[in-house]
């Protein structure tokens, strides 16, 4: 089975596709924008390098492109991408140009096309058949771990790319910085986390001061996002980031699997929830029933007597 991965420059991810990939059959390729030999440590064969400048920070349909090039030259029968957004984006344009199934977050794959995949965030795991003969498939993010082969060195080839004006309508022209505030939800130690009921972008305010005090990342439900109230990088959960500090404050965050699906990995989560049925108190280790609005203040002017004595 002569299978062929897309390996996203400088993504973490791609590495543990490639543990997977490498499972699945030999010899295996891998399609990139940036020359990197050193994939030979993770068992690639062949690396093949994009020579367009145009799709070099990122251009799904013309990275789908290029893999449906490949697909051709080398005869593959399995294409695997990490189940990142880019990684399941460019599959997606794969699979709808040759009109074929696609599995997105595999952990597990039969030679028969059986999949394990994780689905509803993590919630469960679903067994699948593929039913064709060619398995496009990404790999749940985390699931799997990247290891190397001993003494592999892959051969690099340079790729001239055939790309339509049409691949090239979406594509990242520029980068630009989001200005930083402060500590990274990924990295901090405690979220202060917020949602509908916060009641409004004003009412983070009080969250922000709590999170000034404990040198925590402010967080926040969906709801928050799509209101306008918090930008998308704040948002936690299967869509958003999945964090995994020590301490999770959830503040009016009614506890959807969705939403959990980004914050189960925290050592300890506190709620605090005006409703004593709310669903996070399922998830929760400790639980403050009553009016965020008047518990956040009080525990704030706490922590400020106790650092000022
Ligand atoms: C495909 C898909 C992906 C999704 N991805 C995500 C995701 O990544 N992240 C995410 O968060 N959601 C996601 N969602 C949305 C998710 O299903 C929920 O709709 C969302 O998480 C609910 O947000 P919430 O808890 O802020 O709001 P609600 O569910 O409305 O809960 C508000 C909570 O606030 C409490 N409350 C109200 N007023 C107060 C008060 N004054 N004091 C204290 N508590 C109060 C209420 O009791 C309630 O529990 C996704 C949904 C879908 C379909």
């Amino acid at each position: 089975m002569t299978v062929l991965a897309l390996v996203e420059p400088g993504e973490e991810l791609s590495l543990q596709a490639l543990s997977l990939a490498r499972d699945l059959g030999e010899p295996l390729h891998a399609f990139t924008t940036a020359e990197d030999a050193g994939l030979g440590a993770y068992g690639v064969h062949t690396v093949h390098v994009a020579n367009d400048e145009r799709l070099d920070a990122y251009a799904p349909a013309a990275w789908a492109a290029c893999l449906e090039q490949l697909i051709d030259r080398i005869q593959a029968t399995a294409v695997v991408a990490a189940g990142t957004n880019r990684g399941n984006e460019v599959l997606g344009h794969l699979a709808a140009r040759r009109d074929l199934p696609f599995a997105a977050n595999c952990i597990a794959v039969g030679s028969d096309g059986s999949v394990t995949r994780v689905r509803w965030g993590g919630s469960l795991l679903e067994e699948a058949h593929i039913d064709s003969d060619l398995l496009i498939l990404s790999v749940a993010p985390h699931m799997v771990e990247s290891t190397t082969v001993n003494g592999g060195v892959a051969a690099v080839e340079t790729m001239d790319v055939m790309v339509d004006d049409a691949d090239l309508v979406v594509r990242v022209v520029e980068h630009s910085e989001a200005p930083s505030a402060g500590i990274s939800l990924e990295a901090a130690k405690v979220v202060v986390s917020g949602g509908r009921g916060v009641g409004s972008a004003d009412g983070f305010g009080m969250l922000e001061e709590l999170a000034g005090l404990l040198n925590a990342a402010v967080g926040c439900s969906r709801v928050v996002t799509m209101a306008g109230w918090r930008p998308h990088t704040d948002q936690v959960g299967q869509t958003g980031t999945k964090v995994a500090p020590d301490l999770y404050i959830a503040c009016g965050i009614s506890g959807a699997t969705q939403h959990i699906a980004g914050c189960k990995g925290a050592k300890k989560i506190l709620a605090i929830n005006s409703d004593a049925e709310a669903p996070i108190l399922a998830s929760a280790d400790y639980a403050v029933i009553g009016d965020l609005a008047e518990i956040v203040p009080a525990i704030t002017a706490e922590l400020r007597k106790a650092q000022s004595s």
